[in-house]
């Protein structure tokens, strides 16, 4: 399967920090970026968290590692949350 994100990933900022406990719902279920169900995550969030991680994800992601290791589940991704 390769390396999790937070080991893909050199500027992962939740990385070393306890699981559960960390702004990344990725990281606090032990899973890979890819595995999330991003949509479901973005739509509970307030309209200005909402925002916040659609511009993380629209400007950051792209330029990740991981992306480029599993770009069509991340560009699909993606996608999906910028139409939210
Ligand atoms: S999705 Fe979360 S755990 Fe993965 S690299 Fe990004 S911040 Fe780190």
């Amino acid at each position: 399967m390769g390396a999790m994100c937070w080991d893909a990933n050199p500027g992962c900022f939740v990385k070393g920090q306890k699981r559960g406990e960390t702004p990344c719902p990725a990281y606090n279920e032990n899973k890979g970026c890819w595995q999330v169900d991003w949509s479901f995550i973005i739509t509970s969030l307030p309209d200005d968290e909402r925002a916040r991680w659609k511009k993380i994800m629209k400007e950051q992601c792209p330029a990740c590692p991981v992306y480029a290791e599993h770009k069509d589940e991340l560009a699909m991704t993606i996608h999906m949350v910028l139409a939210l």
